[in-house]
């Protein structure tokens, strides 16, 4: 039997989902950005770089994704036949410890339910096309497990819409996914909150990471000259 902890937001009943913890003034101010986990599934050091050492650079793909989303977010809700679509939400979840907004959230009428308010299924949109990695995913499910912890019920569905395909894919939030999710936002929240930051690793993904002046993992990853010199010294 689930039992609700006093003074907690309760979700019990038969929603199938665990109790919160009780919100506290450390945990709260111990939430990441949801970008964040997008930011440790593209690269743990750009993630750092961000959220730790506070650097940031634009480019003509960063800004063209803020720039979608600013209009995303700005766009009035609107009601359509059987739905009901807000945008700019504010979101948490204290059991992922994650902080943000999401673009868009529908919520669908369907025949039956007990709530006016309609199933909650959150809509990210994305400038590019589908990934290989699963970080769009990965983003889009914490948001999901933050509506469900806001309106106490499962959220199974949500989409990613791509500007390049200008299509919507559909991702299901199975175990396998918010598994993945609750590791990376663990990982992230440890390394944000140690103030940790990896060294570079060069890879192909540095070639499209905005960050790549700053962080020079073609430089850095190697050890620069002087000190291959000076540790050649003090062997001799
Ligand atoms: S340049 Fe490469 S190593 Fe550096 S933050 Fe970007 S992806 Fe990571």
């Amino acid at each position: 039997m689930m039992v609700c902890r006093k003074g907690s937001r309760s979700l019990c009943g038969d929603s199938g989902i665990p109790p919160l913890p009780i919100p506290d003034p450390a945990t709260e101010d111990a939430l990441i950005p949801l970008s964040a986990l997008q930011h440790y599934l593209f690269c743990p050091r750009q993630c750092a770089l961000i959220h730790v050492e506070q650097l940031w650079a634009e480019d003509g793909a960063t800004a063209e994704g803020r720039l979608l989303h600013e209009k995303v977010d700005a766009g009035r809700p609107e009601t359509r036949p059987g739905v009901r679509i807000a945008r700019g939400i504010a979101l948490r979840s204290l059991r992922l410890g994650v902080i943000g907004l999401a673009d868009v959230v529908e919520f669908h009428h369907e025949p039956g339910r007990r709530t006016g308010r309609g199933q909650p299924f959150p809509v990210e949109y994305k400038r590019g096309k589908p990934k290989t990695h699963r970080a769009d995913e990965v983003q889009l499910c914490a948001q999901a497990i933050c509506l469900e912890e806001a309106f106490g019920e499962q959220v199974m569905e949500g989409a990613l819409f791509y500007g390049v395909t200008r299509r919507r894919q559909p991702v299901s939030f199975d175990d396998e996914l918010r598994a993945v999710t609750a590791e990376i936002a663990t990982a992230a929240r440890a390394m944000i909150r140690d103030m940790r930051t990896p060294p570079p690793v060069l890879t192909p993904a540095c070639r499209r990471c905005s960050l790549e002046t700053l962080c020079q993992p073609a430089r850095l990853e190697k050890p620069p000259q002087i000190a291959r010199w000076l540790a050649a010294q003090l062997r001799d």
